[in-house]
């Protein structure tokens, strides 16, 4: 044998996924990638995602989920958790016994979330405090057109949604940042400590109302928010209101082959699964799309991969078919669809080039995220990987490793470690994403298709 012919034997060659498409195939990629921009512009927080989830899957037929309910095979069914999360099922021609195929993604992104008493007024500027959610570097914060989106319950116990900022018409907001004539201390700070939470104040407002007082900026923004709304002060006192990016998602680079947009992370994944569960018949095993809110900060809370409302929709899915939820939970595979780092050029020094994702070389399979010795890590079995590799080929599905950064680096965590606490066997995958958590996030058209593709072969092995 000659060395070409071992090598091509016995050694991986991986390629750019863009090579290896059809036109046919580009085609798609493109047609599901304007989708795909088309849901991000329409869904910025966990609560307008599941809202999104729960028009689309009523539009395919899909059933709310009501304690004591049959489930049959094609049965259609969703679950949505108190507005912030969702978790829908197509249910197999097999029983439950058998477990399901599950793909989990979490449709909170990072932001600057409103403080419960934010409104103030200083210098005759008005502004709202915020606390900043998940991991942002808050210097890329300031200086960046903000939409406020939220909810809030008001005194007499309406709901109120507050959407200001995405409209062309719509005033922004915006958080300053010193001019650099003056920022000879600022400066000479780390980057952390540049810009200081505290200073993460969203301007609203200069203009006074006539007559007396030290609050009369505050006031005419009140008045704005009351006129447009029927908000008066203390009703942020049960609000969630949120500020993000504004604007829409946007095609980058000259070749347009990638997509610049706020909360990538991880509605990538989200909207992939989604499209993947909706183009279903009657799988084999029972389908199941989780997307979960919270993942930014732990995954806590009601709405959090840790609630047991996940076990509260398995186990009435269970009940209805006579098959006990932990049996099902341990014949069932989860793929923990979320995003990893894509290899940076700019900043090769914090990744392992050969062990990790690289922009358009398709979804990233990551054996573990965690830190420190695979701190928090639902670390793969060579079991579950196998599972993933073949049932990635069989699919033709796009596909490469990763890990997250070079050893002791940093790292990360998603929702695989909940889903494995289940009883569940979990891989991490998804897409490959440049400056990850920035205001604007980038991925490839090609990486967010495969993505599809994958969860697509998961819910169908
Ligand atoms: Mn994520
Ligand atoms: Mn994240």
């Amino acid at each position: 044998m000659t060395t070409e012919e071992l090598r091509e034997q016995l050694l991986m060659k991986p390629v750019n996924g863009l090579t290896r498409l059809t036109e046919d195939q580009t085609a798609e990629m493109n047609a599901y990638c304007r989708r795909y921009m088309d849901f991000l512009d329409q869904a910025k927080t966990e609560r307008e995602a599941t809202a999104w989830a729960v028009r689309e899957a009523e539009k395919r037929g899909f059933q709310p989920f009501i304690p004591g309910m049959d489930a049959k095979p094609g049965d259609k069914i969703y679950y949505n958790n108190r507005g912030k999360a969702i978790a829908l099922a197509v249910v197999g021609a097999k029983p439950l016994s058998e477990g399901a195929n599950i793909c989990a993604a979490h449709v909170d992104s990072p932001r600057l979330d409103i403080k419960p008493t934010p409104l103030y007024e200083d210098t005759e500027i008005a502004y709202f405090k915020t606390h900043y959610y998940g991991g942002i570097k808050k210097y890329q914060w300031p200086t960046i057109p903000l939409a406020l989106h939220g909810t809030v319950y008001r005194k007499d116990g309406s709901l109120i949604c507050v959407h200001i900022g995405e409209d062309p018409a719509d005033p922004v907001l915006m958080v300053s940042d010193l001019l650099p004539h003056l920022a000879a201390d600022q400066m000479q700070k780390p980057l952390a400590k540049g810009i200081e939470g505290e200073q993460l104040n969203v301007i609203l407002g200069t203009a006074p109302l006539s007559g007396e007082g030290s609050d009369l900026v505050k006031l005419h923004v009140m008045q704005l928010l009351n006129e447009k709304y029927g908000l008066i002060e203390s009703d942020f006192q049960s609000a969630e209101l949120v500020a993000v990016p504004a604007g829409k998602s946007r095609e980058v680079g000259l070749d347009r082959s990638l997509i610049g947009a706020y909360g990538h992370d991880d509605r990538v994944c989200a909207y992939a699964e989604l499209e993947a569960l909706f183009a279903l018949e009657t799988p084999e095993k029972t389908a199941v799309c989780v997307l979960a809110d919270k993942e930014e900060i732990g995954s806590v809370g009601v709405s959090g991969m840790q609630s047991h409302y996940f076990e509260h929709f398995m186990g009435a899915l269970c009940d209805a078919q006579g098959v006990k939820l932990s049996d099902c939970f341990a014949a069932s595979f989860c793929l923990s669809a979320d995003v990893s780092n894509a290899f940076d050029p700019n900043f090769p020094e914090t990744c392992d080039k050969r062990n990790n994702a690289f922009v358009n070389y398709g979804v990233a399979i990551c054996k573990y995220t965690g830190s420190r010795g695979k701190g928090g890590a639902s670390d793969a079995s060579a079991e579950a990987m196998g599972h993933v590799r073949s049932t990635l080929d069989k699919a033709g599905v796009i596909w490469q490793l990763a890990t997250l950064g070079k050893v002791d680096q940093g790292g990360g965590g998603t929702v695989a470690a909940y889903m494995a606490n289940r009883n569940i066997v979990t891989v991490d995958a998804g897409v490959p994403v440049l400056s990850m958590h920035a205001p604007m996030e980038l991925v490839s058209k090609l990486d967010c298709y495969e993505t599809m593709l994958a969860c697509k072969a998961i819910y169908l092995a």
